[in-house]
Order: C-alpha cells, then structure tokens, then sequence
C-alpha cells in the first residue's frame, strides 16, 4: 500500500460546500471522490435492487440504514482505485457507521488519516440550501435532512476530535478559499 495514500472523510451539515469540495479535493490530491449521497441518486435513477429499496427514505430526508449503507460502502472502497485513498463524503453519518468504516479499513491494514469538518453557521446553510436545492427538494424535507444531521452526524465532530483526527475549516468564505484551506491543513497546500 502506497504511503502517500490519503484516507479523509468530509464532515458538514447539509448546504456546507461537501460536494464541491469533494470534488475539488479530489482533482488536487489525485484520490477519488466517492459521494454515497450520490451513489444512491444513481442508483434511484437507474432503478436497481438498491435503488428500489432507498428511494423512499432519501425522499424524506431521513438516512437509509446502517447496514445498507455499510453494503454500499463496503463494495466501493473494494474498488482498486480507492486502493490510492479516498475523499468520502456524505459517509460516515452516525456513530455505528464510524465503527463500520474503522472495522473495513482495517481489514484492510488501513486506516483514516484525517476528518476534515466544514463548519458553517446554521443560518447560512438553511439559506444555501433553499437556494440550491434540487428540484425535488421541498422546503420541509431540506429542514428535515437539518434535523437529521444535528441529531445524528454532528456528535461525530466531537466523536474524531476525541481521537485527534479533526480538521476544522471555516466553510464561511469562497469556494477556493475554503478548498486552499483544506490543502493546507492536510499538508498538501
Ligand atoms: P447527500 O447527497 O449526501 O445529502 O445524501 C442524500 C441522501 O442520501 C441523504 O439524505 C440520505 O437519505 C441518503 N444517504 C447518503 N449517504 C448516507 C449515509 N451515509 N447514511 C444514510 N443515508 C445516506
């Protein structure tokens, strides 16, 4: 295993600028972005097994179960070209999802180098979010996607600090500024 390889995952709350990051993130540091959020909407589109399966939950906000999602990860960081590291985004999203990333990346011998959380005050992201949201989103349901990130993702901040891995940028400035920053702190600037 390369020891240049870069395991991160990208924490924030819906409308915090994880996508665009992830993307950009992953052009700078030659890692694939891997979004489950989109791997699902793929999947819906598509109309597979999955799909059929998560459509429902995804359409109200909530999250699609642990041990779906641990499948879905599971089969994507098998990949080989996840083999060079990785930019997850969107995953982990509750505390059992954190074990389950721990536990596939050392059945690989690997682990996460760094957690890097976006932060962004909550009257910014409801604003951004209304602004940007997909056709499909109701304004209910982007309140709902809030209200499941404070109850179940948020605690995972407090969950990497404790073991040393946390990142955080403020996600409040532009798009490169806040991409600069990442680099920078990854020590990749
Ligand atoms: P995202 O694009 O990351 O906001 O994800 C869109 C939707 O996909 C979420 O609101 C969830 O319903 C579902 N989803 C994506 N990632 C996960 C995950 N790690 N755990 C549970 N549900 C997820």
């Amino acid at each position: 295993m390369s020891s240049a390889a870069l395991r991160v995952v990208l924490l924030g709350a819906p409308g915090s600028g994880k996508g665009t990051q992830a993307e950009k993130l992953s052009v700078a540091l030659a890692v694939p972005a891997i979004s489950t959020g989109e791997m699902l909407r793929r999947a819906v589109a598509q109309g597979t097994e999955l799909g059929r399966r998560v459509d429902g939950v995804m359409s109200s906000g909530r999250l699609v179960d642990d041990e779906l999602m641990a499948e879905v990860v599971r089969e994507r960081l098998a990949a080989p070209d996840a083999a060079a590291g990785f930019l997850l985004d969107g995953y982990p999203r509750t505390a059992a999802q954190a074990a389950t990333l721990d536990g596939l990346l050392a059945a690989q011998g690997s682990r996460l180098d760094a957690v890097v959380f976006l932060d962004v005050p909550e009257e910014v992201l409801v604003q951004r979010s209304l602004a940007r949201r997909r056709q499909d989103d109701r304004e209910e349901v982007i309140r709902e996607r809030q209200r499941v990130y404070r109850e179940q993702t948020e605690p995972l901040v407090e969950l990497f600090e404790a073991r040393g891995l946390l990142h955080r940028i403020d996600g409040d400035r532009t798009m490169d500024e806040v991409t600069r920053a990442v680099l920078g702190r990854l020590g990749r600037g």
